[in-house]
């Protein structure tokens, strides 16, 4: 069932798992509503023109940290959270298990960057999987004729604010449900 919750069922999977961390903003208000703890993630191969931290594009930037030391920095400023990057999906194995740790141990409101679209996603069972348990899913890549400096949250007209939620409730998760 490709919209079935599933997989990493097992605790000791989330222990094991570290992810490549560029750098850690904590009380932010800039991706996402409220003061948020956002988490930037190594790694984007999506290459988009005008992109705005190519110094992000490297899988092997930033640092390993496990998924407790993660937890450890959400946990204190009792934050909602948001993951960016680079593009958190190319880190799929750590940046799912992250999102089931938030959402099971604290039940932070959790939101994503990607440059991958919806429908990619959802024809994608790996990706799927990475976004099942989110509460926002900003999509897309930036593009620099769509480039629009009075949207909230996003850099281009192209990019949606989708939520996850409502999406795979309907009766078409293959077409998005955006939030404004
Ligand atoms: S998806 Fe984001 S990080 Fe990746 S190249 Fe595009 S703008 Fe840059």
């Amino acid at each position: 069932m490709l919209f079935e919750k599933s997989g990493l069922s097992e605790k000791e999977s989330f222990f094991d798992m570290n992810l490549r961390v560029l750098h850690i903003v904590e009380g932010t208000s800039v991706d996402g509503p409220g003061l948020r703890t956002s988490i930037y993630l190594a790694g984007c191969n999506h290459h988009c023109p005008g992109c705005h931290n190519p110094d992000s594009w490297n899988p092997q930037g930033g640092e390993e940290r496990t998924l407790d030391e993660l937890m450890a920095v959400i946990s204190y400023n009792e934050a909602p959270v948001t993951l960016s990057g680079g593009d958190p999906l190319q880190q799929p194995d750590g940046t799912r298990a992250l999102i089931r740790r938030i959402k099971q141990e604290l039940g932070y409101n959790v939101w994503c960057y990607t440059g991958y679209t919806w429908e990619e996603i959802a024809a994608n069972p790996k990706l799927l999987e990475v976004v099942q348990e989110l509460d926002v899913l900003v999509d897309g890549p930036f593009v620099q004729a769509e480039r629009d400096i009075s949207l909230r949250f996003r850099g281009s007209r192209n990019q949606r604010l989708i939520d996850v939620q409502r999406t795979l409730a309907s009766s078409d998760p293959t077409t998005p449900t955006t939030i404004q």
